[in-house]
């Protein structure tokens, strides 16, 4: 264990990670400072209540590197080329995100993590997993970006046997020393670039889910970039590559047969080729990217070595959260199917694969992606096309050159009422039978605080629908 007393630490960033890392490291002994780039309101009486507690705040300037530091804890999203980070550097002063943290200050005998990380599906994975670990009798949590928080998870009073943690690339990038009992990549699509710098940096970080994996780097055979990863990893002896496919699978591969999740790769009976271990039915919604989904889940937990009744008894007991492809409700013969948690053009993908015909209601923060490839893709599929929000010019361009017979309406709106509009439209464009489907393929924030809001701004304005007839 590390001696804190009297370390100099930065934490950058005062949130969700930064406060409570200040408050655990102060606990410690260290001699904590927090800087941040904002000097609002609400970080004043952030800083105030943890200068209270005897740690320094500085607000309004995230930039310097304050003199003597030994340390810096960083908020996973603060980017790498930040002068902050670059002083560190220079000044050979370590950087470690919130995992990292959590990882360096887990006791003796800590829980082991089954990790998981890709552009799409974490949440839902991790989720899955953890409903498996709980139908095995495991004591166990989901931990990441909803639930429980990891230094929480690490610092707390329960006592786990195994934790599912859902790790993103931000974090990843910050935790070089985490090395994980079993690790997952779900599939690598480009996002989030901007803050990596490229599609290569990014991959690289997703990757390090794998450094170090004692059991099974689980990868997704139809995303090869997934298995490159594997391959380029330094695992620890014995650590197995561990597939999954919607297809039938290979011998060291989890897969589908005749609507079977089967698994050939950690099977029981050893005069059985194959175990199964759920069918497609048992899986909410049992849409193909959420299949995917539920073998990675299968696939980590089989590797901690649950057995297969367990993870039927988990995937039929798990439920999606809202807003991921989630029905509001059928109005006059349409669905209304909110995946506002689609904030990115490989989410939609997934999901408008699932319908047919489409109504379509899209837009946001593009955050620097391109939509030619998704509307190539899904054009045969859609009935309209509602746009909305701040880059909606860029669907509406991909849309006239690969779809140029869909009717599309744009609305020239970027505040939050104009999602009422927007199923109002949607609702004109779509026939009985048809889904009108919010995959906004984008981020919320140029309209909304988050994706949540967008959702529930669609769910109340279908609702209204319902009720009276207008949206
Ligand atoms: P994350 O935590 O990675 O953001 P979620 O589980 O919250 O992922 O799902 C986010 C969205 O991504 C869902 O609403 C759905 O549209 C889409 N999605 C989920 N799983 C997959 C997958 N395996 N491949 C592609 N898209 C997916």
């Amino acid at each position: 264990q590390l001696d804190w007393n009297g370390k100099k630490v930065t934490v950058a960033g005062l949130g969700v990670s930064g406060i409570p890392a200040a408050r655990v490291l102060h606990g410690l002994g260290a001699l904590v400072t927090v800087v941040n780039d904002g000097d609002d309101e609400r970080s004043r009486a952030q800083a105030a209540e943890l200068e209270a507690e005897g740690i320094t705040v500085r607000l309004g300037d995230g930039a310097t590197l304050p003199a003597g530091t030994e340390l810096i804890v960083t908020t996973p999203g603060w980017r790498p080329d930040k002068p902050l980070f670059t002083a560190a550097a220079e000044a050979g002063v370590e950087i470690w995100g919130d995992v990292e943290l959590a990882w360096r200050l887990r006791g003796p005998g800590a829980a082991p993590w089954l990790a998981v990380t890709g552009t799409n599906g974490k949440t839902t994975t991790v989720r899955m997993l953890a409903s498996i670990l709980e139908a095995a009798g495991l004591r166990t949590a989901a931990v990441g970006n909803i639930g429980v928080s990891l230094l929480d998870a690490v610092l707390g009073d329960e006592p786990y046997d195994v934790l599912a943690v859902e790790l993103s690339s931000y974090q990843l990038h910050w935790a070089p020393s985490v090395r994980v009992h079993s690790g997952a990549v779900l599939n690598l699509a480009p996002d989030h670039l901007d803050w990596h710098g490229s599609m290569e940096a990014y991959a690289a970080d997703k990757g390090r889910i794998y450094e170090g994996n004692q059991v099974a780097c689980v990868y997704n055979v139809a995303d090869k970039a997934t298995e490159d990863l594997v391959r380029e990893a330094d695992v620890e002896e014995g650590c197995r590559a561990i597939g999954f496919t919607l297809g039938t699978p290979g011998p060291s591969e989890l897969g589908v047969v005749e609507g079977i999740l089967v698994d050939r790769a950690f099977v029981e009976n050893r005069q059985k080729n194959a175990q199964e271990l759920a069918e497609v039915s048992d899986v909410q919604p049992p849409a193909p990217h959420n299949i995917a989904n539920a073998l990675a889940a299968a696939a980590l937990a089989r590797a901690y070595g649950v057995d297969a009744k367990a993870v039927r008894d988990g995937l039929k007991a798990f439920r999606p959260d809202p807003h991921r492809i989630e029905l509001v409700e059928e109005v006059q013969g349409v669905a209304y199917v909110d995946d506002s948690k689609a904030t990115n053009t490989h989410a939609a993908e997934a999901s408008l694969a699932a319908y047919d015909p489409i109504v379509w209601i899209a837009g946001g923060l593009a955050k620097g992606a391109t939509f030619d490839e998704l509307v190539q893709k899904s054009a045969k599929r859609l009935r309209g096309a509602v746009l909305i929000g701040a880059d909606r010019a860029l669907i509406r361009e991909a849309l006239a050159r690969h779809a140029p017979e869909v009717p599309v309406v744009d609305l020239d709106r970027t505040d939050t009422g104009a999602m009422s509009e927007a199923v109002r439209e949607a609702t004109r464009l779509a026939h009985a039978g048809d889904t009108v489907l919010l995959a906004p393929a984008c981020a919320s924030m140029d309209m909304f605080t988050n994706y949540n809001k967008r959702g529930e701004a669609f769910a109340d304005a279908v609702r209204a629908l319902a009720a009276t007839g207008d949206a």
